[in-house]
């Protein structure tokens, strides 16, 4: 009889176990797949004045005739709207 219940609480420990392990992939899966909006945010622009290559997220922006231009630097922006 003692043999029967520490049989079923091994296949319980065993059990709760295997629970922990398939979270933790699971888990670690979701983790694993990158977020698209971080790799739209390393998009590169070019700088129309000195045709450097700049992230958008670091750019600056300025708008003409309702085209959205980005820019290394003020100086650039300052520039390109005189
Ligand atoms: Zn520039």
């Amino acid at each position: 009889m003692i043999r029967f219940i520490i049989l079923i609480f091994a296949g319980y420990l065993g059990f709760k176990l295997a629970q922990r392990i398939v979270a933790h992939f699971f888990s670690r899966k979701i983790q694993g797949s990158p977020p698209p909006p971080e790799v739209e945010s390393e998009e590169l622009v070019q700088d129309p004045v000195c045709k450097t290559f700049i992230p958008r997220r670091n750019a600056l922006k300025a708008q003409k005739d309702g085209v959205d231009y980005f820019f290394c630097s003020e100086g650039c922006r300052k520039k390109f709207l005189r």
